[in-house]
């Protein structure tokens, strides 16, 4: 199967793909991320394309490649 990404996700250039918390443990207050950061769900009202990432020895992990996000805030 070849369902590798062909374009860069919108995630790269987001400052939500990286979680924060309030604290910096992971005590839940988060200030930073969202709902595929943190907890690898679909964000609402995203455009996303399903894909899958090679992670070696014939080992692929489900992904997706967002195009328009709702949340997507530069950074
Ligand atoms: S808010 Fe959207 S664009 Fe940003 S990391 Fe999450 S899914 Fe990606």
């Amino acid at each position: 199967m070849n369902d590798e990404p062909t374009r860069p996700t919108l995630c790269w250039i987001c400052r939500h793909a990286v979680p924060k918390t309030r604290s910096g443990h992971n005590d839940g207050d988060y200030i930073q991320g969202c709902d595929w950061s943190i907890w690898r769900c679909k964000v609402p009202g995203w455009t996303a394309i399903a894909c899958t990432i090679p992670m070696g020895r014939n080992r692929d992990m489900p992904s997706y490649t967002v195009i328009e996000c709702p949340k997507f805030e530069r950074g």
